[in-house]
């Protein structure tokens, strides 16, 4: 039995939708319900810890998304299995929309557009695939999928994780020793880490600094990675000629925010990829027959390393 686990009521909509589409209706139950006492695992985002404790069946948290810094791990430790979803076809959304981010900035599309609004015309280099220089940092099931999928199309492919990684035509570096060398050749620097105590306000001006001059950045990991006082400075300095940014600090972004204005930023609303509902219910469901049945999960967390 499935209940659902969230604060914020506007996924509390999406998640009954999508279970009573998706689910049997005895597989799932509403917080707080009679019902909920039999719950095994809880689809989770940004969840009421303290409810969820007075569950005396529960085994399992499920974040809804591939990212798990909203279920307080910390708090969780070892009380709970953790698992969240992986799935090819958010892979591939990630990768188009990261697709048409390098274009972007390879064939100067920021430029021409600040050309047009000055009626201006002036052609810019035409750059191919290899000649551009793309840094992902972290290559777990995102970073990896899409540096090979990079690597394949001829671009020069870097990657950053904390293990060292060996992917076909993709130069790997790992751990802080091997970071400055990474940025020294990223370009593109691409963000798909995900959120841990020990990397919050990792893309700051130290970082920026380590990077070759104009360098652009997308980020896609999560809002907290940046310190954004720092990015404006470096593309107010020309250290960075630009940023795309899919996450925030505090999403929505408030209405005076200064990236909405900024020539140099593209702010796009955390749309770079979503797993379909079908893929994301269907893997809580496999997982919670799984968690009753004392199985092997699939997608598991680990705690300790907060990913
Ligand atoms: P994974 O857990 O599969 O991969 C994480 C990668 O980051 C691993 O390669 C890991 O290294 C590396 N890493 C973690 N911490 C460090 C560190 N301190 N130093 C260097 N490398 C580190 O995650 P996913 O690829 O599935 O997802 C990554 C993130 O992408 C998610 O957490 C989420 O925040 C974001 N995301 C954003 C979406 C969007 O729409 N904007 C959609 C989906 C995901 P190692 O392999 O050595 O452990």
């Amino acid at each position: 039995m499935i209940v659902i686990a969230t604060t914020v009521p506007k996924v509390q909509k999406w998640l009954e939708d999508a279970l009573a589409e998706y689910a049997p209706q005895e597989a799932y139950c509403l917080a707080h319900s009679e019902q909920a006492q039999q719950a095994t695992t809880a689809i989770s985002w940004f969840p009421d810890l303290d409810y969820l404790e007075t569950l005396p069946n529960l085994k399992l948290i499920h974040s809804m998304a591939a990212g798990v810094e909203h279920l307080n791990l910390k708090r969780i430790g070892d009380r709970y299995a953790v698992c969240r979803v992986v799935d090819e076809s958010h892979q591939k959304g990630m990768y188009d929309y990261l697709q048409w981010c390098v274009l972007y900035y390879q064939r100067f599309f920021d430029v021409l557009i600040a050309q047009q609004l000055q009626q201006r015309w002036k052609q810019p280099p035409q750059k191919t695939s290899a000649d551009v220089k793309i840094g992902i940092m972290g290559l777990g099931q995102m970073g990896g999928y899409i540096a090979e999928k990079f690597a394949k199309l001829g671009y020069q492919v870097s990657g950053w994780s904390r293990s060292l990684k060996q992917i076909e035509g993709v130069t790997c570096f790992a751990g802080d020793a091997q970071r400055q060398d990474f940025l020294a050749q990223s370009e593109i620097l691409i963000n798909l880490l995900p959120l841990t105590e020990d990397n919050v306000g990792l893309l700051n001006t130290e970082l920026f600094q380590q990077l070759p001059k104009g360098a652009c950045i997308i980020n896609c990991g999560r809002g907290q990675h940046l310190n954004e006082q720092d990015l404006i400075a470096a593309l107010d300095s020309e250290q960075l000629r630009g940023a795309i940014l899919d996450v925030f600090a505090k999403e929505p972004l408030a209405q005076d925010h200064v990236f909405w204005q900024h020539p140099k930023v593209l702010v796009t609303p955390h749309v770079a990829s979503h797993a379909p509902w079908s893929a994301v219910i269907g893997q809580i469901l496999e997982n919670d027959h799984r968690v009753q049945q004392g199985l092997a999960l699939v997608n598991e967390v680990n705690v300790m390393k907060g990913y």
